[in-house]
């Protein structure tokens, strides 16, 4: 990862009109996944089970996984164990070398994203084909997804068709999202059609019945599933869940939580390969053992990539997805990072406001902001690549505040100095002593009497 956050939030969203456009229409994710809950009399509950049901996942994660891969082979699938990226990608190119596979459709997968699968199997000559249309996009742009949900939510309209009549032809100056639709609709039949295998992740495995479970509003993951011979879903080990009748509870907070859906277009429970088909499972680790094993950020592994957090995160809605430089953005993609990252995201845990929004809106009670504040005070974050270090200024005033604000007795010297201070402070410019603060932010007039003056006089009054 090379340059800064601000950088690169700084080098995505660059016009003021672009960034409004984002905030607006990643907002609106938000207000509609809080019109969905409040529509759920028993929504706070539901969160509580799922918290429940993840946290018994991961307490047993070793005998789910044991209990799935027997289940899952009595069915008819292969199961594969991939320690890291490099075998993930070993195995899934080594099945489709077996079998002479050259174009390969993929339904979305956060997973393969983080390994670099695409880049692996394009390097040995493998067309590999994203399905979902907002992967589809961001893959013709050369670019990575910018949200969990809705890959390509940083492109504007324009932007796309542009994109659209530069990659497949479609005519110029055509920006009508439905006709773009239609278009890449008709570009994707023929390659499902003309594919040798499907890559898929997966939303979650079920240990009882050895399935995965396919959630999409596209119904791309059953077309990549269901036609070419060849089936290949790769998971990380966090994915299982004890027993089908735990889905409900995911399921229903999952649609709800990401686009305020009652529930997803399609959801496929898949058990074994298609008739005449092969179904191979690669689980994967890739440092999620690792965190299982850490007590203060484990629960991170309860996500479900719902996006939720992202939607109503400040920082992010101003920021954008690529600002993170990591494959999952927003505040869980502040989470995971340090953890997953090869140690190169240890300033995102620093992107963030505390405000504690991501944790009030997380379907399965992840306490993100908790989070981002421990990750902030540990030794292994704050010595990762990228990590944000403090300056010797940002040092000396945080000391001095240390010294006053635990000394009663200077508070109010010091407001009557601050008072006199801010006047300079507020002055913008280059000189202004508060300059990069300034560049972004106003400072506000400061009231005429202190808090503490207001509270003497009005308890004088009572
Ligand atoms: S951390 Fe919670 S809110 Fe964020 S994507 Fe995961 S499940 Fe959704």
């Amino acid at each position: 990862m090379t340059a800064s956050f601000d950088a690169r939030a700084l080098a995505t969203l660059p016009s003021r009109g672009e960034l409004a456009q984002h905030d607006a229409a990643v907002w609106d994710l938000r207000r509609r996944r809080d019109a969905a809950a409040a529509r759920v009399p028993d929504w706070e509950a539901l969160r509580e089970r799922a918290a429940a049901l993840k946290a018994f996942s991961l307490d047993h994660l070793e005998e789910l996984l044991v209990l799935f891969e027997e289940r899952a082979r009595a069915a008819g699938a292969h199961v594969h164990w991939a320690t890291d990226a490099t075998s993930l990608c070993r195995i899934v190119s080594e099945l489709l070398a077996a079998r002479g596979a050259r174009r390969v459709v993929k339904s979305k997968s956060m997973l393969t994203e983080e390994c670099g699968l695409n880049r692996h199997l394009e390097a040995r000559g493998i067309e590999v084909v994203d399905t979902d249309l907002g992967e589809r996009i961001v893959q013709l742009a050369g670019e990575r997804p910018s949200h969990l949900i809705v890959p390509a939510i940083h492109k504007t309209r324009r932007e796309i068709g542009a994109l659209f009549h530069r990659t497949l032809g479609t005519p110029k100056g055509e920006d009508d999202p439905e006709r773009l639709t239609r278009f890449a609709r008709a570009d994707l039949r023929r390659r499902f059609l003309a594919a040798d295998a499907g890559i898929t992740g997966a939303n979650f495995a079920v240990a009882e019945s050895g399935s995965i479970v396919l959630v999409t509003n596209e119904g791309n993951a059953d077309l990549g599933t269901s036609l070419p011979p060849l089936h290949v879903a790769c998971l990380g080990i966090e994915k299982v869940v004890p027993a089908l009748a735990d889905l409900p509870v995911f399921l229903r907070l999952l649609a709800r939580s990401a686009t305020g859906q009652p529930i997803s277009a399609y959801t496929s429970v898949l058990t074994g390969p298609r008739r005449g088909g092969e179904l191979h499972l690669v689980l994967v680790d890739a440092g999620r053992g690792a965190l299982l094993a850490d007590p203060a950020h484990r629960s991170a592994l309860a996500c479900i990539r719902c996006g939720a957090c992202l939607n109503t995160c400040p920082v992010y809605r101003r920021a954008g997805g690529h600002a993170y430089g990591t494959v999952i953005p927003g505040p869980i993609g502040s989470v995971l990072g340090p953890a997953f990252a090869n140690g190169e995201a240890g300033e995102l845990p620093h992107a963030s406001t505390l405000c504690g929004s991501c944790s009030a809106v997380c379907p399965v009670k992840i306490d993100l902001h908790g989070q981002l504040l421990a990750w902030r005070g540990e030794r292994r974050a704050a010595r990762a690549k990228g990590a944000r270090r403090p300056s010797p200024r940002e040092r000396a005033l945080v000391a001095c505040a240390a010294f006053v604000l635990s000394r009663p007795a200077l508070l109010a010297p010091a407001r009557a100095a601050a008072r006199l201070a801010w006047p300079l402070l507020a002055r913008r410019g280059p000189k202004s002593p508060a300059a990069a603060w300034l560049s972004e932010r106003e400072l506000p007039p400061l009231p005429r009497e202190s808090f503490r003056a207001q509270w003497r006089r009005r308890r004088g009054r009572a």
